[in-house]
Order: C-alpha cells, then sequence, then structure tokens
C-alpha cells in the first residue's frame, strides 16, 4: 500500500518520485511505502497551513480545545487497530503500544483544558495613566519533526499545545513508522477539524526534514529526536532565527545508594531497560552502584533481565519486549557492548544478539559489569537493552560521575535516607530526577532536558507556552 502526504485536509500525491519503504522489524516484512516529500509537497504544505493559522487563532481557545477532544474520542475508537499498526512498524509489545494510545488520547484531552487556562499578565507601570499588557500570541506555523520510538505519542505531543494555543503544524513523522501517522490523519476526517489545521508530509530526514527545518516560513520547529539530528536542525533553523524546541537524546544515571531497596532498584532499572527494547529517552542508560551492594544488585539484575523474553511482539503477545527499530541500532548496540568487553567489561548475562529470532534485529537482556566512566558504553546513547553497571565509593563520586556528561534529560536515585536523596536532587544537574521509581514522566511536568539534551521542554503549563510568543502593549490614558 502507497500512502501519501495530507494537505489542506486531503491525501495529496507527492509531486515526487522519491519513496520510503516501511518494514516490520520484527520479520523484515514490507509494510507501506510513503513518498520521500520534495521542498515542493513540504513548501504546500506550510503554504496550507499559513492560510488555515488566520483563522485557527481567531477561534475561541475553547473551541480550539474541542477539536482536540474530538480527536482524542476518534482515537479512542480506533485503539486496537492503532496499537497494533504501531507494535508492526515499530516493534513494541502491544501492551505498551496499548499504553502509547490511550496516553495519547488522554493527552489531547489534558491540553485542551488548558484553552481556558492560558494567561497573559497585566504589568505595572512606570507612568502615570498607563497599562501595561501582556499577550501570549500564536508563533504561527509550526513544524513538528518526529522519532520513531513513540511515534504516535509525539504526534500529540506537538499539535495538541500548537493547535490549542492559536498555531497550525506541518508534520513530518520519521521514515521508520509513518503508518500509524497515516491513521491519525485519517481519522481527522471524524472530526471538524478545518483543512490546513493539521498536515502531514512524509520522508527522510536529509529531504523533507530539512525542507522544513530550513522554511523561512515556519515560526518553531519542534524536534524531538537525536543529538546530531538536533545540531543539523538548529544549523538548518539558523539562517532565519526560527525558533527551535528541540527534545534530544539522553544518558540517564541511576544511583543505588547501599541502604536502597535493591529489590525495587532492580525492578525499576530492569523496567527501564527492556521497555520499547531500552529505546526510550528517559530510561536508564547506565548505573552507579555502591560498591557494598555492588555484587548483590549485579546478581539480582542479572537473573531479572536473563528471565525477561523477547521476539515478534505480534506472534506472541506473552514476550516482553521486541526487536531494535533497525539494521544500524542493531550495530550500535552490538558496537558498544563489545567495545566496553574489549576495554574490561564482563557479561554478566546476554551480551550478543537474540539466538531465538532468524530475522528481525534482537538484541539479549544485557548486564554488563566492571564498566567505568571512561568507557563508549558508559558515555554513548546505547538505546538497547543493555545495563552498564559502575560502582561508586560515597555520595560525592556517584554524582560526580552522573553529571559528568553531555547529556542532562533524566535522572534516578534510590535511597531511604531523606537527606541523601535531598543531597543528590541540589547537585544533580539534569532536567528531571525520580527517586525511588521507574523513570517515566507526567503529562503535566515538563520533560526538558540539560546541556545536550535539548532546548526548551513539552508538557505541561511550561510546555504549552513553548508554542506562544509574547506581545506587549502599552495603552496610555490620554
Ligand atoms: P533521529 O534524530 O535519527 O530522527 C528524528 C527525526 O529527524 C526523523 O523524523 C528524521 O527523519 C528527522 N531528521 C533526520 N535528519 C534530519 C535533518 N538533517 N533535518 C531535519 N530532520 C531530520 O532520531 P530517531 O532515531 O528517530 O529517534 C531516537 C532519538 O530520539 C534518540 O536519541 C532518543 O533519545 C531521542 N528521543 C528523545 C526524546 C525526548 O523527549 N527528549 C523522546 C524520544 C526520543
Amino acid at each position: 500500500m502507497h500512502y501519501q502526504n495530507f494537505i489542506n485536509g486531503r491525501f495529496t500525491p507527492s509531486t515526487g518520485n522519491g519513496m520510503v519503504e516501511v518494514r516490520n522489524p520484527s520479520t523484515g516484512a514490507a509494510i507501506c511505502t510513503v513518498p520521500d516529500s520534495s521542498t515542493e509537497d513540504v513548501e504546500a504544505a506550510i503554504s496550507a497551513a499559513e492560510a488555515a493559522q488566520k483563522e485557527w487563532s481567531r477561534r475561541p481557545a475553547v473551541e480550539r480545545g474541542k477539536l482536540l477532544r474530538a480527536i482524542a474520542a476518534e482515537i479512542r475508537k480506533r485503539a486496537e487497530p492503532l496499537a497494533r499498526i504501531i507494535t508492526e512498524e515499530q516493534g513494541k509489545v502491544l501492551g505498551l503500544a496499548r499504553v502509547e494510545v490511550a496516553f495519547t488520547a488522554d493527552y489531547l484531552d489534558y491540553m485542551a483544558e488548558w484553552a481556558r487556562r492560558i494567561e497573559g499578565e497585566i504589568l505595572e507601570s512606570d507612568r502615570p495613566g498607563e497599562t501595561i499588557f501582556l499577550f501570549r500570541q500564536p508563533i504561527g506555523v509550526v513544524g513538528g519533526i518526529l522519532p520513531w520510538n513513540f511515534p504516535f505519542f509525539l504526534i500529540a505531543r506537538k499539535a495538541a499545545p500548537a493547535l490549542v494555543t492559536g498555531n497550525t503544524i506541518v508534520v513530518k513523522p520519521s521514515e521508520e513508522t509513518p503508518h500509524n501517522a497515516v491513521k491519525f490523519c485519517e481519522l481527522l476526517d471524524e472530526t471538524d477539524a478545518p483543512p490546513g489545521v493539521i498536515n502531514m508530509v512524509h520522508g527522510r530526514g536529509a529531504t523533507a526534514g530539512k525542507a522544513l527545518a530550513s522554511s523561512r516560513r515556519i515560526g518553531m520547529v519542534s524536534f524531538t529526536g537525536s543529538v546530531e539530528t538536533g545540531s543539523a536542525i538548529m544549523a538548518a533553523a539558523a539562517p532565519n532565527i526560527t525558533k527551535v524546541n528541540l527534545e534530544l537524546g539522553g544518558k540517564a544515571p541511576a544511583i543505588v545508594m547501599a541502604d536502597a531497596d535493591i529489590e525495587l532498584a532492580v525492578r525499576a532499572v530492569k523496567a527501564s531497560r527492556v521497555i520499547n527494547s531500552g529505546q526510550v529517552c528517559n530510561c536508564a542508560e547506565r548505573v552507579y552502584v555502591q560498591s557494598k551492594v555492588a555484587g548483590e544488585f549485579t546478581e539480582k539484575l542479572s537473573a531479572a533481565m536473563r528471565a525477561t523474553r523477547f521476539g515478534d511482539p505480534l506472534a506472541d503477545e506473552t514476550v516482553d519486549y521486541g526487536p531494535l527499530i533497525n539494521e544500524a541500532g542493531y550495530r550500535k548496540v552490538d558496537g558498544l557492548v563489545r567495545g566496553a568487553v574489549a576495554a574490561g567489561a564482563a557479561v554478566a548475562t546476554g551480551g550478543a544478539r537474540g539466538e531465538t529470532a532468524a530475522e528481525g534485529y534482537y538484541y539479549q537482556p544485557t548486564v554488563l559489569a566492571n564498566c567505568r566512566q571512561d568507557m563508549e558504553i558508559v558515555r554513548r546513547e546505547i538505546f538497547g537493552p543493555v545495563v552498564p553497571i559502575v560502582t561508586f565509593h560515597d555520595l560525592d563520586e556517584a554524582v560526580a560521575f552522573a553529571n559528568d556528561s553531555d547529556y542532562g534529560l533524566t535522572s534516578s536515585i534510590y535511597t531511604r535516607d531523606l537527606n541523601v536523596a535531598l543531597k543528590a536532587c541540589q547537585e544533580i544537574r539534569f532536567g528531571e530526577t525520580y527517586i525511588n521509581r521507574e523513570n517515566f514522566e507526567a503529562m503535566q511536568g515538563f520533560h526538558a532536558g540539560w546541556r545536550k539534551s535539548g532546548i526548551g521542554g513539552a508538557d505541561g503549563k511550561h510546555g504549552l507556552y513553548e508554542y506562544t510568543q509574547t506581545h506587549v502593549v502599552y495603552i496610555q490614558r490620554q
């Protein structure tokens, strides 16, 4: 099946000949093709978004919120087929795909609730008889560029705050996972979404993505993906001084103190590495364990990881995780593990390609002991079911290790000592810290990385206001 772009409320053929083939990472089977959109296609989508924006922004916010609720309702009606499509093209287990679909609908409803809460300010003037108003205005047309790991949710994470604040949007899904995005556009037909308010262009980063990020007609590019691409997008946006909102990679440290509930820490770290086959930006990517409990923790985590099962999630609903997204992802994970072993890491469990799968990019659940801070596997994002473990002596050393990273998205600490937890929170330099729980952000929080993990953030009030620009009006009474 060949799918088309969605421009001005219609599925529209591409003006170019480029094509992207989408495959099931569990089996290698072909799923569909989408256009590798040309600059002309992208510009046509931006024109549609531009033409729709003025009228859209004139509607009361509560009316705009109603569209988000209508989309949420349509998503819920099709929850199961949508989940299956996500699993087929992305490889996550069905249970997680169902959570993603439900969370997407909830997120749209949540952002709709902000409609009556978008607030400006009235500022005290220095001049007699003057009033100063600060309004929050839409930015105009937003370009949303998405990754493949939570492909359906990311549509809502960008479109919902953009639309409720009066912007229109052009979305470019990942070329790995466009099918669910096509289905999102199909369900818009069942709502009264005005043409041009949401547009979708497919294609690769170097073509469609670059054309979107470098267009002078978008007011903001909201991007989620890798640091390297984030940097390329900043460069593409730079000539036009286009605002960028970047949600980039992570290398979340998990600090396990000797007084921690070890079973809890094991469960949470395991969940972090198993969920979506370890391909989640906020999940624990390196574990620091206090020396006294390193043996016990490593043994228990290895046993827990060994007990997880992987395989084709559509063929067997009971597996814990599926394949990695593609060959490049598989090679990266395998290369990092081999490099770590060559540099002295000890394989506590796993360490190789999954033996059960004839096809698909499966990787064994892996725990590596004896890792050091200078190893590549402790410094680079792995994005696979692999846990490198480094030991430390005291909290100061653990915090120093944790902070010694280009990434600054999320972090976690396991301890029963409130003072230790507080000291860690005061000294750890990350956008998010989880204490005694698994890493997973809330929609009312603010998901924003420090250092190379991003600029700006998503979710909650602060994420909403990323999609606005201020307008200060000075009114002098005569
Ligand atoms: P990626 O950077 O390879 O691709 C993301 C998107 O950017 C795709 O749509 C791609 O086509 C596009 N793209 C690639 N090159 C481009 C260019 N030059 N110009 C414009 N667009 C371009 O990332 P990915 O592999 O899809 O996703 C995995 C990465 O995303 C990981 O690093 C992960 O940590 C990160 N991520 C971060 C968050 C967060 O909230 N911080 C959430 C999910 C994923």
